[in-house]
């Protein structure tokens, strides 16, 4: 039992009860109860930033956590080089261990691609490098215990989307099934598809694009990440509520909500439909407060990694846009 201000607290192991001494505290026991739900919803959304590995891969679980995530994105590799080493036992070992002991789940941590391969490009040697780190990746995420593996769809390079998606499409298949038949003939990772700004040549820029290169893959080894800074660009509006539902609906129809695995939450300095992929802080760019809030607060996304990749400025840093995202947690109810 806790007195506090002019509320009596019983607490017992499976529940909290309040009893109220004085009418006119009811106001006051209304807030607090709510600031305990807030907090309770706030908890239960997985919500964190692309960190950095710098040191060893296990240093990323400290980065995240110091940045009170819950759930985090990293590179396994530096992303603007072709080689790598193997990840040593050892490594692999400490990363596994640490995440088991922290409050992040498995489910909520995620591998992005380098930046150099293009999966869509047409027949060449960097085409075959970019197949090959593919591969590599899978394999990583597989030794990390790390389900998700984010990937970009490329650039046809002036050779058309429906080449590109074909290349794109037979890249994914040709990793997956090499990794099925040469590793464990069971994948725990799922490949997830991030749409593009719609850059010159980029393939998969709108939903129509990414449902029909899921259609081309060859099993349900994949799935889709979603950009809201690249979706705007493309030219989806999802600065207000209904915007964002035509958005999901849209999603749901084409591809499959249950598909939908990661969202990377990012504001946009670029205009609607201006195909550029420049990542603002939350809230302050053009696509607004508003949508985050909505967003973060949507029933359906609940159990789906928010993974924040916002620039580090003299405006704003990791932990000033952690603040303000959680701030909009549960605050339009
Ligand atoms: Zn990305
Ligand atoms: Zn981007």
């Amino acid at each position: 039992m806790i007195i506090f201000g002019n509320v009596l607290y019983t607490i017992s192991l499976c529940q909290v009860s309040l009893r109220i001494v004085q009418p006119c505290c009811i106001t006051t026991s209304c807030q607090l109860l709510n600031f305990y739900l807030n907090k309770l919803y706030e908890m239960s959304i997985k919500l964190g930033f692309h960190v950095s590995i710098s040191g060893c891969l296990a240093k990323s679980i400290d980065n995240a956590l110091a940045l009170e995530c819950s759930a985090f994105q990293i590179f396994t590799r530096s992303p603007r080089q072709w080689k790598t080493k193997d990840i040593s036992k050892e490594d692999s070992t400490l990363f596994v261990n640490k995440l088991k002991e922290s409050s992040i789940d498995f489910d909520s941590v995620v591998v992005h691609m380098p930046y150099l391969p293009n999966l869509s490009a047409p027949d060449s040697e960097m085409y075959i490098k970019s197949v090959e780190v593919l591969k590599e990746e899978i394999i990583r995420c597989g030794l990390l215990s790390i389900p998700n593996l984010v990937i970009h769809l490329g650039s046809h390079l002036g050779k058309g989307s429906k080449n590109g998606i074909s290349q794109l499409i037979k890249a994914c298949n040709t990793a997956l099934n090499s990794y099925l038949d040469s590793v464990t003939k069971k994948n725990a990772v799922k490949i997830l598809l991030e749409n593009s700004a719609g850059q010159k040549n980029s393939v998969g820029s709108s939903i129509d694009e990414i449902s029909e290169i899921f259609d081309g893959l060859d099993s349900s080894d994949f799935g889709l990440c979603l950009d809201t800074c690249h979706a705007f660009g493309a030219g989806y509006d999802i600065t207000n509520e209904s915007g964002i539902s035509q958005l999901l609906e849209l999603v749901s129809d084409k591809i499959g909500i249950h598909r939908l695995k990661v969202i990377h939450l990012n504001d946009s300095k670029g205009e609607l439909g201006s195909n550029l992929d420049r990542h603002y802080h939350i809230g302050m760019g053009k696509i607004g407060e508003d949508a985050f809030r909505t967003l973060l607060n949507n029933k359906r996304l609940r159990q789906i990694p928010f993974i924040m990749e916002t620039p580090i400025d003299k405006e704003r840093g990791n932990s000033d846009n952690m603040v303000f995202a959680k701030n909009l947690i549960c605050k339009n109810t």
